[in-house]
C-alpha cells in the first residue's frame, strides 16, 4: 500500500494506539487544530459497506448469499467463513486490501495541510505502514485505562475487552515502534488537548 507522496512537504505522520487507548479523540483534536487524517478503518469498513467498492468482487468470489439485504457484506457470515476455513481470510484480504490502498492515495492526494495524519490501530501489527510513513506517533495508557475506558463507552465485559487486547501488539511493541509518545492517561480531556496542542506547534500547525 502507498500513500503517494505529494509534491508539496507533508509530514505523513501514523497515529496508533491500543484499543481505548484515545486515538480517535487525540485525532479529532489535531484536526481540529489544522491537521488532515485519513481513518485507515473507517476506509477498509467503507468498502464493504453498502455500495461499497469491494462488494461486487466479494459477491463474486464468495456467493451473492455473503451480501446482506442493505447491499452490505454480510459480517457475521464472512466471519463463521473464515473462521472455519482460515485461507479465505486471504482470498478476501486480496480484494479488499487493494482497494483500501487506493482510496486511501486518493484521500492522501487531495489532503491540504502540512500534516497528514494516518490513524491506524493496528499500525505496528502491519509492517507494511512503516515505510510510508515519516513519523509514528502513539497514544499510551494504562492497560486498566484502556479497560475502563472501552467498559465505559462500549458496555463490553472484560473478558472481551481482554481478548480484543490479545489480538493487537503489546504496549511494550508499540512503544517501541514510537517517534512520538502521548500518555493519554487520567480522566479529563484538558491534558489530552494541552499535548495535542503541543504537538501542532511542533509540527507547524
Ligand atoms: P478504539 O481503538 O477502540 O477505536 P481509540 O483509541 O480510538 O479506541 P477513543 O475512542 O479516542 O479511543 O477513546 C476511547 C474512549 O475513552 C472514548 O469514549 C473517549 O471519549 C474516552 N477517552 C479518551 N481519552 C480520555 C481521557 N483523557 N479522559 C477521559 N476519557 C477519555
Amino acid at each position: 500500500m502507498s500513500t503517494a507522496t505529494p509534491a508539496r512537504q507533508v509530514l505523513r505522520l501514523g497515529l496508533t494506539g491500543g484499543i481505548g487507548s484515545g486515538k480517535s479523540t487525540l485525532a479529532n483534536m489535531l484536526q481540529s487544530l489544522g491537521a488532515d487524517v485519513i481513518d485507515a478503518d473507517a476506509v477498509s469498513r467503507a468498502t464493504t459497506a453498502s455500495g461499497g467498492a469491494a462488494i461486487a468482487a466479494i459477491a463474486q468470489a464468495f456467493g451473492q448469499e455473503f451480501i446482506d439485504a442493505d447491499g452490505a457484506l454480510d459480517r457475521a457470515r464472512m466471519r463463521a467463513l473464515v473462521f472455519s476455513q482460515p485461507e479465505q481470510r486471504k482470498v478476501l484480504e486480496n480484494i479488499v486490501h487493494p482497494l483500501v490502498g487506493q482510496e486511501i492515495r486518493k484521500l492522501a492526494l487531495q489532503a491540504t495541510s502540512r500534516v497528514l495524519i494516518f490513524d491506524v490501530p493496528l499500525l505496528v501489527e502491519s509492517p507494511h505502514w512503516r515505510g510510508q510513513l515519516d513519523r509514528v506517533l502513539v497514544v499510551d495508557c494504562l492497560p486498566a485505562t484502556q479497560i475502563r475506558r472501552v467498559t465505559q463507552r462500549s458496555g463490553w465485559d472484560l473478558t472481551t475487552i481482554e481478548a480484543a487486547m490479545r489480538n493487537q501488539c503489546s504496549r511494550e511493541q508499540r512503544l517501541a515502534a514510537a517517534d512520538f509518545v502521548v500518555f493519554n492517561e487520567g480522566e479529563g480531556l484538558d491534558n489530552l488537548q494541552h499535548l495535542a496542542q503541543a504537538l501542532a506547534k511542533r509540527f507547524g500547525l
